[in-house]
């Protein structure tokens, strides 16, 4: 058994009831009484009670966690109610987190309820997560992902994340001392419209269903301190084809958040509008590049290093456009299309970025930690030079 992360024991005692309403934990050796004591010593914040917090709240209530606070903005509407299963017909029109607190309590009247009516911002976020052990992220708002993640990694808190489009899904537990933040897998938000919503773009109804009862389960592992986290592995699923893989994930030691520490006040991204500094160009982690790659989402992948590099070994798909030669690859690139630039470690791509930039090329993003940290996240039968 591990140790539960990052907070002390607290180990309330059940009542008689309690212990015959979680009978079918206690009978599971590796939770047993102590398990339970833990998952009711253990405090949630769930930021939002849509798709991904539907099941989430369902299951953490019925396993009966001690305390869970439900953050969201929103009402019920009717188009809700095909993916968020906390809420009824007879919502429709109330706040989510009022139907969501009829319906726990209904469920589990043991659980120690708290709400708030309102959106999670730069002003509240440390205060809330600082007062929980841990963190369920069931937002659809990249905004908002990256306030969770960086107050996460400010109160040292795990963020046990998930996110969902169309037929796909991924889950990770984030920001514990062995995994990456959000930040490290993707460190720029989109554009505002590069991402359709799901409002947009629709979404197979069971899907947020599938990824938050994995979230609730990686809560539950970490509040009762057994199994072995998600946490340094992104998993991916694909329910059209249902496929489930794993992919590793580490820290990013140039992470602004979790990494040199430069983000020590929250603020809210706001998606290309965010000013870059020192003009960087913007960066593409190994595990979203291969995403993309994997997607065959239309781009175009240049390998900027020298030839006796590009020789050696190379990402599939890119293209040779050395730093030195640049200049001359220009005429073949396409500048409607994302432009992502590799080197070795990524200092050369973002001068390459910076370059193409200038030279008419606004969708340019350079490959965090270039070739090296590809070789280590995604694939590592790539040879190291
Ligand atoms: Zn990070």
């Amino acid at each position: 058994m591990i140790a539960p992360l990052g907070w002390p024991p607290r180990l309330p005692s059940l009542d008689p009831e309690e212990i015959h309403r979680y009978s079918r934990h206690l009978l599971l050796p590796e939770l047993g009484l102590e398990g339970q004591r833990r998952i009711k010593g253990t405090r949630v914040l769930l930021v939002g009670a849509g798709g991904l917090g539907s099941p989430a709240a369902l299951y953490l209530a019925a396993a009966g966690i001690g305390h869970l606070t439900l953050v969201d903005f929103d009402a019920v509407d009717v188009t809700n109610l095909q993916r968020q299963v906390l809420h009824g017909t007879r919502d429709v029109g109330r706040l989510k987190v009022e139907s969501a607190r009829d319906r726990l309590r209904d469920l589990n009247p043991h659980v120690s309820l708290e709400v708030v009516a309102g959106r999670l911002d730069a002003g509240n976020a440390l205060g809330l997560v600082s007062g929980h052990d841990l963190v369920l992220d069931g937002t659809d708002s990249f905004a908002t992902r990256y306030l969770v993640s960086d107050a996460c990694v400010l109160a040292g808190k795990p963020n046990v994340h998930a996110s969902i489009f169309r037929f796909e899904g991924q889950a990770t537990v984030l920001s514990t001392p062995d995994a990456p933040c959000y930040r490290c897998i993707y460190p720029s938000p989109p554009a505002p419209g590069e991402v359709p919503s799901c409002s947009e773009a629709g979404v197979l109804g069971v899907l947020p269903g599938l990824l938050g009862t994995i979230q609730a389960t990686e809560a539950l592992k970490l509040a009762a301190g057994i199994g072995e986290p998600l946490s340094g592995r992104l998993l991916l699923v694909d329910a059209l084809s249902m496929r489930f893989r794993t992919m590793q994930v580490r820290r990013d030691p140039s992470c602004p958040a979790c990494g040199t520490r430069e983000i020590q006040e929250l603020r809210e991204e706001s998606g290309a509008c965010a000013v870059e500094p020192r003009e960087a160009v913007p960066e593409v982690s190994p595990a979203e590049l291969a995403l993309r790659l994997r997607d065959g989402e239309p781009l175009q992948l240049l390998d900027v290093r020298e030839v006796h590099e590009w020789e050696v070994a190379r990402i599939p798909g890119a293209r040779h456009a050395p730093l030195s030669r640049l200049e001359g690859a220009v005429a073949g690139l396409d500048p409607a299309l994302d432009t992502v630039l590799y080197c070795r470690s990524g200092v050369r791509s973002q001068e390459a970025g910076r370059r193409l930039r200038a030279a008419g090329f606004p969708r340019v993003l350079s490959l965090a930690g270039g070739i090296l940290r590809y070789a280590a996240e995604v694939d590592p039968t790539l040879p190291r030079c």
